[in-house]
């Protein structure tokens, strides 16, 4: 189940929230964005470097990435590409076409708590600010319910926390 932040901006009054985490289907999410990576949606050579490295896992939960410089703030997948720390394909549960199948679900991913705790990072996937072209931030959890108007720009804490599937 995903969580999300609901705004309300104190100076233009525009309305509006994110949803963080992912929802009910998180093997459905991870095949899309496997399917966007291959296609080319994070550009061309992001997807070479996913299939060029076997092993490779991603986050497919929503987080929050922040300008630095601008503070203009986007909601998306985390597209880096994780890898097992021991690298040893035949003692991983993890096959050559690079998922784990669940027993509940046909559909092949390899959990979130699991990369947590079995990978390492092996290349991280930068978003540019589309404003300021700087690069951007993945927010931390103290971050995520303070956010600026994407009217006005400004600086508003979250009215709300709801949950989402
Ligand atoms: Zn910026
Ligand atoms: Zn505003």
């Amino acid at each position: 189940m995903g969580y999300g932040y609901e705004f309300e901006c104190e100076k233009c009054h525009y309305k509006f929230d994110v949803s963080l985490g992912s929802g009910a289907s998180y093997p459905d999410v991870y095949q899309e964005v496997i399917r966007k990576i291959v296609a080319g949606y994070y550009g061309k050579r992001w997807s070479l470097i996913y299939e060029r490295t076997p092993d490779a896992a991603i986050r497919a939960n929503n987080y929050i990435y922040i300008c630095d410089y601008c503070h203009h703030w986007i909601c998306d997948k985390d597209v880096s590409l994780y890898v097992p720390k021991n690298r040893d394909l035949d003692s991983l549960p993890v096959l050559r076409n690079k998922y784990i199948v669940s027993d509940d679900n046909e559909i092949p991913y390899v959990p979130e708590d699991y990369i947590r705790s079995n990978y390492t990072t092996y290349r991280r996937f930068f978003y540019y600010c589309a404003k300021c072209g700087r690069r951007m931030h993945k927010a931390k959890d103290f971050e995520e319910n303070g956010l600026s108007c994407p009217r006005c720009g400004e600086f508003n804490e979250a009215v709300s926390r709801f949950f989402w599937n």
